[in-house]
């Protein structure tokens, strides 16, 4: 399974046709298959300029069949919880990642994580991240099968969590590459990397000071519902 594939609904066809199989392995005195980890922005959605949410389809199933296979899902997203200070009514980011979720017909998760103010400071979201998963394993006692993000910093430690740039972090070779990996020491068995909407990660690109380039790729399965 590990490996490289450039087709978004391929690689939904994959990650479902795991999860059916992880789900009928019997586990003795458990009776959720596992947990599964989403991020947001990039991966199941992508909100344009105008407000308007396009889904990515092949994710979303993924996302869907994931519940109804009884694993719990977990929404871990970078955007800010801004609850603690902030807004209780529709700009409050929960309840807008919330109804953006639902708006794709996707279930309630069974948590949505946002991002507190404090790691904020730090270079990337990769520790954050990494945390939240941490987190809901232990705290909820479920295994995470899988781990999909748009980011490197969704999937694993980076710099400066890590003392060098781990050797799983390659660029990928074409902007359409989902990169599935299984990486020592993390929460969840295994990590997909679907194509990020930058094209050039901005915290990684060689050239300095570049501005990332946001664009959603032609040929992902975003679509507007
Ligand atoms: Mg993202």
């Amino acid at each position: 399974m590990v490996g490289r594939y450039t087709d978004p609904y391929e690689v939904g066809r994959a990650l479902v046709g795991y999860l059916q199989g992880t789900a009928a392995v019997p586990r003795r005195a458990r009776t959720v298959p596992g947990a599964v980890v989403f991020d947001v922005d990039g991966t199941l959605l992508h909100v344009r300029d105008d407000g308007s949410v396009l889904y990515n389809d092949p994710m979303v199933r993924v996302y869907k069949e994931a519940k109804r296979h009884g694993y719990r899902v977990y929404v871990v997203t970078a955007r800010l919880d801004n609850r603690p200070w902030g807004p209780k009514d529709a700009n409050n980011n929960y309840k807008i990642t919330m109804a953006q979720i639902q708006g794709g017909g996707m279930a309630v998760p069974d948590h949505l994580v946002l991002m507190p103010h404090q790691w904020l400071k730090y270079p990337n979201f990769s520790r954050y991240k990494f945390e939240a998963r941490k987190n809901l394993a232990e705290a909820r006692g479920v295994p995470i099968v899988l781990n999909v993000g748009d980011n490197w910093a969704d999937l694993g430690l980076l710099e400066p969590f890590v003392a060098s740039k781990p050797r799983w972090m390659s660029a990928p070779r074409d902007a359409r590459e989902h990169v599935f990996l299984q990486l020592p020491d993390d929460p969840a068995a295994l990590s997909v990397k679907v194509p990020s909407e930058q094209t050039v990660e901005a915290q990684h690109d060689p050239r300095e000071g570049a501005a990332p380039r946001r664009r959603l790729l032609g040929v992902s399965g975003f679509k507007q519902h």
